[in-house]
């Protein structure tokens, strides 16, 4: 069944690895086409184009690209190169879209950087890639040597603009997604966030002026400008627009990575491209719709919810990467959400203290909660907690611990309830159990 979204518009059409991801495969389907020309359109009128084209960032915050790439100084003063550095260290739960474009289109990823970089003025970019993403490295690496071989980068290349790539393999730590963790791990120190301001693009990595930019931010880039902004920016609805890496997984009958426009219907989303939700539409329970810390959302807002960022934001959730996990009614919700609780106390940098204490302590609760053990009085508590967590720490892990539990909460309290309250009617000689072992 179609979607929204024609063929003809896809950027990513190799997602599936159907064809050749190398530089022969890649020229075919339109990547390196017209890149010297781009280049010598100059970084205004680059930034300006992808300004006007409404690309945000795919990574999830959602900032504009285009204007962040203005944040950069207009000029290299000496000794301070500028440096483009690319997140590829894909790690938030339910999030494979970077992978699919680093082992089935490297070349875009590339090509995007190229442009970027002169956009930015920057003659180096690096490519921090996630340390599970062995196999996807290779076919990274490989890419580039073409992309040198062709001449396509590297010093006096064909595009007019010298540039090298370099790719740095990171350890495995789901914080060094954190863009200023990055830098530090980049720099080969312990992968923990920096306190901002200074912002990247003042001093960055080495202290020099950069800019972190998602995989699929820059990988959709070359096809932006050769297509134009008002192409891009015709799909979806204003402040969101283009298309979109979707990752559906959970309880769908197909599973799937697909491109789809911005603001595609979830409910179109599920049926079009999964396969419909597992026994039916009737059994959807609830949905995380942008990886694993955007709040949940229920069945009903599922029916008519656009995915996009906006609509999402007027949810009390969020797009984040766009990492769709959809819970049947078989679903334990408590128990899942505990089981990310766990996932955020175990990834904590432990660099400031709400997060370091606070995720494990709201972790031990949500699985007291789970099992039934806890007390009624200890909901508040935990959501308490919850609320000193969120905005009070150095980089947004402690918002993502926070986040699921707030929407757990705020839709589905009453199974908690009823789960603290059924334990107590088979057990009534728990009563005794006491907050303090929560404390
Ligand atoms: Fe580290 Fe957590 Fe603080 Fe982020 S919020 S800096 S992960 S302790």
């Amino acid at each position: 069944m179609p979607g929204i979204l024609e063929d003809r518009d896809r950027i990513f059409t190799n997602l599936y690895g159907l064809h050749d991801w190398g530089l022969e495969g890649a020229k075919k389907r339109g990547a390196w086409n017209g890149t010297a020309d781009i280049v010598a359109l100059g970084k205004d009128w680059i930034c300006e184009q992808m300004k006007a084209s409404g690309l945000r960032g795919r990574g999830g915050a959602g900032f504009a690209t285009g204007l962040k790439w203005t944040f950069m100084p207009k000029e290299v003063r000496p000794g301070r190169p500028h440096y483009l550095l690319i997140n590829a260290d894909e790690s938030e739960p339910g999030t494979c879209k970077d992978r699919e474009i680093l082992r089935h289109d490297p070349h875009l990823l590339i090509e995007g950087a190229l442009i970027a970089a002169r956009a930015m003025l920057a003659n180096t970019c690096y490519i921090y890639i996630r340390g599970e993403y062995v196999r996807e490295r290779e076919v990274l690496e490989a890419a580039v040597k073409q992309a040198y071989e062709a001449r396509l980068i590297g010093k006096n290349n064909l595009n007019g603009w010298d540039f090298d790539v370099y790719i740095h393999h990171g350890g495995g730590a789901y914080i060094c997604g954190d863009e200023t963790a990055l830098m530090e791990s980049f720099e080969g120190k312990k992968g923990q966030p920096r306190l901002k301001p200074p912002f990247p693009a003042g001093a960055g990595i080495y202290g020099c002026p950069t800019t972190v930019n998602n995989v699929e931010s820059i990988a959709v880039v070359g096809t932006i400008l050769r297509r134009g902004a008002g192409w891009f920016s015709q799909f979806g609805r204003p402040n969101n627009t283009g298309t979109k890496l979707f990752c559906v997984s959970g309880h769908v009958n197909e599973p799937c990575n697909v491109e789809e426009a911005m603001s595609i219907p979830l409910k179109d989303l599920l049926e079009t491209h999964c396969g419909g939700v597992r026994g039916g539409w009737g059994n959807l329970k609830a949905v995380i719709p942008g990886g694993s810390s955007t709040p949940l959302i229920t069945a009903e807002q599922c029916e008519t919810v656009l995915m996009d960022f906006d609509a999402l934001k007027d949810l009390k959730s969020g797009l984040g990467t766009a990492a769709v996990i959809v819970m049947d009614k078989s679903t334990d919700l408590i128990r899942a959400i505990g089981r990310l609780s766990y996932f955020y106390k175990h990834e904590s940098c432990g660099q400031c203290t709400p997060c370091r204490e606070g995720t494990g302590w709201m972790w031990r609760v949500m699985e007291r909660m789970a099992s039934g053990e806890a007390e009624m009085r200890e909901i508040d508590l935990l959501l308490d907690v919850a609320s000193q967590v969120e905005g009070h720490t150095i980089c947004g892990l402690g918002d993502a611990a926070a986040w699921p539990i707030q929407g757990l909460f705020r839709h589905f309290r009453h199974e908690v309830e009823e789960r603290i309250t059924s334990y107590r009617a088979h057990r009534p000689h728990v009563q005794g159990a006491t907050l303090e072992a929560a404390e």
